[in-house]
């Protein structure tokens, strides 16, 4: 019977819940265990798709084509476990499913309330996906206390109490501040979020202290006795400089351990060697790159977290340390490409929405593609590649996609519903994974090694048919497509040491310990152009 580890959070929101349920998943599949992760978000909202992403973060796309939480993308980096839309649940997904039965009468004309209808509906979900998994962790989004999350809460607890104490690990993540005033670390917001907990009639099992310094034993001693849990099981959660420390980290402190004897799971050999290796040689990179990353920020990085991981990860596959710099495309337009890519060593534009900084992203191309910086455009990226190379190389002026310019003579990109033969979907987007062939000898079918490869898409707009022709006539190299629907995926300028525009989002599926080939080749031609840089300079 597969086994359930519940994750809490208190205290305050953003300790890192995610990348600690992911770590204890990885550290249990170190063990040889099958492990799955589920995340479930107390909003509203029927999924993050339509949220602010500066607000919620990234929207991380699964295979299904969901449109979830980011931290969905920690579970798929961290640890072997392929999500789909039974890994995320919000608040408006039960209670729209609770509606949808009361409508049809399904509740029998009963009273429908919180307990038990809600919660019912809930532990549903937690059973979701725990198919031939032996352990499903969920994490519970938000901090106790809140209003939203108290269903969510209360189903853990009727779990807890039908399950029992060796089929459900309680896990609750709290901060442990250090008062600099003081000079000392405080238990106190640790020991009151604990007691919200046990007012609610939760006993949590595992304390783990996210601190910013090693936890002395007498600290350890004084959450144990308040918050009723064993010693052994107050744990440390450092900070670090890189998340992928974190389940050596807990580790060391045992964690793996305590939770299998509580689930009466036999230890097995753990063998965490390639995480060993991965933090090594993180910490020892042979040199390093600059990448220049072009977008929308407003200052929030997490609305990139995959790209920005998979960048990491295309490091790794050649013990580089990868340096990037965040750049405002608008910027671009007010300033110049010079002064602002002039250093860098690969330029990335990354998927995004809307038309603003749009024109900067373009004059990025412009620059890569003239002064041969290696290039890599995703999604969004790509469309500003065609649309750059349609205006300057093939001579199509005001050339343009429709979502920035509904009236341009030259549609380079059109919604999907409005290209003959494909029938209209039903929703606007292209969700979800696709194949695509690739062209021999193209720089994408040398990263991968293959022929036939299958990524994840989030667009509305598609490559235009009718601009097929004219753009490969003039030297654009449309390197990958769509097999069923003979869409344009990959556009390519031969030309070049490497510049490749992709329609999908390779990095959702790039990890740690599987960098995405794409990112490893462009991280690869970025180093090689920085030697060449160098060498040039030395010898002028
Ligand atoms: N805005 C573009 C589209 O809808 C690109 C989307 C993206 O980059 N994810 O097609």
């Amino acid at each position: 019977m597969t086994k359930f580890i519940f994750i809490t959070g208190g205290v305050l929101s953003a300790l890192g819940k995610g990348i600690a349920a992911s770590s204890i998943g990885a550290l249990l599949e170190s063990h040889g265990y099958k492990i799955t992760l589920q995340k479930f978000d107390p909003y509203l909202n029927i999924d993050p798709g339509t949220m602010n992403p500066f607000q919620h973060g990234e929207v991380y796309v699964t295979d299904d084509g969901s449109e979830t939480d980011l931290d969905l993308g920690h579970y798929e980096r961290f640890t072997s476990t392929k999500t789909t839309k039974d890994h995320n649940w919000t608040a408006g997904q039960i209670y729209e499913e609770i509606i949808r039965k009361e409508r049809k009468g399904e509740f029998l004309g009963k009273t429908v309330q919180v307990i038990p209808h809600v919660t019912n509906e809930i532990k549903k979900a937690f059973y979701a996906a725990a198919d031939k998994n032996d352990v499903v962790i969920v994490e519970i989004g938000g901090t106790v206390g809140d209003i939203e999350s108290q269903p969510f809460l209360e189903a853990t607890r009727q779990m807890r109490l039908s399950l029992g104490h060796d089929q459900t690990v309680i896990i609750h993540l709290t901060l442990v501040p250090f008062i600099k005033t003081s000079g000392e670390l405080k238990t106190k917001p640790t020991q009151h979020s604990v007691r919200e907990l046990q007012a609610i009639g939760i006993q949590p099992d595992i304390i783990l202290c996210r601190t910013d310094r090693a936890l002395h034993q007498d600290i350890k001693a004084k959450i144990s006795l308040f918050t009723n849990v064993p010693l052994e099981a107050v744990i440390t959660a450092k900070d670090v400089d890189n998340i992928y420390e974190i389940p050596l980290d807990f580790a060391k402190e045992n964690l793996d351990k305590i939770i299998l004897k509580q689930l009466n799971l036999p230890k097995k050999k753990r063998s965490l060697a390639r995480w060993t290796t991965l933090v090594k040689k993180m910490k020892s990179p042979r040199d390093e790159v600059d990448i220049a990353l072009v977008g929308k920020y407003a200052g929030l990085q997490d609305s990139y977290m995959s790209l920005n991981q998979a960048l990491y990860h295309g490091g790794i596959a050649h013990q580089f340390k990868v340096n990037i710099s965040w750049i405002e495309a608008e910027d671009i337009e007010t300033q110049g490409p010079e002064e602002i890519l002039g250093d860098s060593d690969g330029i990335l534009v990354p998927g995004g929405f809307g038309v603003r900084g749009i024109e900067g992203k373009i004059r990025a191309v412009t620059y890569a593609r003239k002064q041969k910086v290696p290039f890599f455009g995703i999604c969004l990226g790509m469309q500003a590649a065609a649309i750059e190379f349609a205006r300057n190389t093939a001579d199509l002026e005001n050339a343009n996609s429709t979502e920035f310019n509904a009236r341009t003579p030259h549609k380079i990109f059109i919604k999907w519903r409005e290209l003959k033969g494909v029938k209209d979907l039903g929703g606007t987007m292209r969700l979800g994974q696709y194949p695509c062939n690739l062209e021999k000898g193209s720089f994408a079918e040398k990263a991968y090694g293959s022929l036939r490869i299958y990524e994840r898409h989030r667009h509305r707009y598609e490559f235009n048919p009718e601009y097929e022709e004219t753009l490969a006539k003039a030297g654009l190299f449309i390197s990958g497509k769509n097999p069923d629907h003979d869409l344009v995926e990959l556009v390519e300028i031969k030309d070049h040491p490497w510049f490749l525009g992709c329609q999908f989002h390779p990095e959702f599926k790039s990890k740690p310990l599987d960098p995405h080939p794409l990112f490893k080749a462009f991280i690869g031609a970025s180093h090689a152009y920085r030697s060449k840089r160098n060498t040039d300079k030395r010898k002028s």
